[in-house]
């Protein structure tokens, strides 16, 4: 069970938060750089159930995220997917899921949480930031055209890192879905069956998806 883990050292587990409407190559190669540069010996990913940044009506169903999120994990030993926040009631906090983890795993694990810069300037801006980081270690993400320039975040608690340029967003992929261009290698193999099988994504970016 200790597989993977660095000897000696507390086990390092990164958590890696995110709407995944799609799971793009972007979310990928962060969560395998961040991986890389912090020894971590998992990432467990974990698709917001009801992110509250985001208009609900707009997101597709959470089951449909978690599904492709564990697709496009799949073939990663180092890679899980969490249903936490899918399954938990009410928006979806970061603060609730890391509060959830560190008692599942208990006092011995050591927590990155890993997100893009940019929601974590809105994550660290709205939630208790002093818990937050008793919590857990945070990475963010650069993406090209997201850097963030002055975060005035503390030192020592908060690292930022430059993820190998991939414009990927998944805005872009729903567009592109929705206007009938392709998105073969923007997003693993099996997202794009995912999508064309589910019918996913079609209706966009009309007037909105209507709820229920
Ligand atoms: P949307 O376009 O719907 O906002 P997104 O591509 O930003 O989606 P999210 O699920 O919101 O995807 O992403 C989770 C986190 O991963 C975000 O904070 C985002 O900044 C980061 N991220 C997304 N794409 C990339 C990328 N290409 N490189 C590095 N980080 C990324
Ligand atoms: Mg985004």
């Amino acid at each position: 069970a200790d597989a993977g883990r660095a000897p000696g050292g507390p086990r390092r587990v990164g958590v890696m938060g995110g709407t995944f409407d799609p799971i793009h190559h972007g979310h990928l190669v962060a969560a395998s750089e961040v991986a890389h540069l912090f020894h971590l010996d998992e990432v467990l990913f974990v698709p917001a159930g009801r992110p509250y940044q985001k208009d609900l009506a707009k997101v597709a169903p959470a089951e449909d995220r978690y599904l492709m999120t564990v697709i496009a994990t799949a073939e990663n030993p180092q890679f899980k997917v969490s249903r936490i926040e899918v399954d938990r009631e009410g928006p979806t906090y970061t603060i609730d899921t890391l509060r959830q983890l560190r008692s599942t795993y208990g006092p011995d694990v050591k927590l990155f949480f890993i997100t893009g810069a940019d929601a974590l300037g809105a994550i660290l801006s709205w939630q208790n930031v002093d818990e937050l980081f008793e919590l857990a270690h945070f990475v963010g993400c650069n993406r090209p055209g997201h850097r963030l320039t002055d975060t005035g975040l503390p030192d020592g608690k908060v690292s930022l890192v430059e993820i190998p340029a991939l414009a990927i967003s998944s805005t872009e992929c729903r567009e592109r879905v929705s206007k009938g261009e392709p998105i073969w290698y923007l997003v693993p193999d099996g997202i794009v069956r995912y999508i064309n099988k589910t019918g996913l994504y079609l209706d966009e970016p009309s007037a909105g998806r209507t709820p229920g």
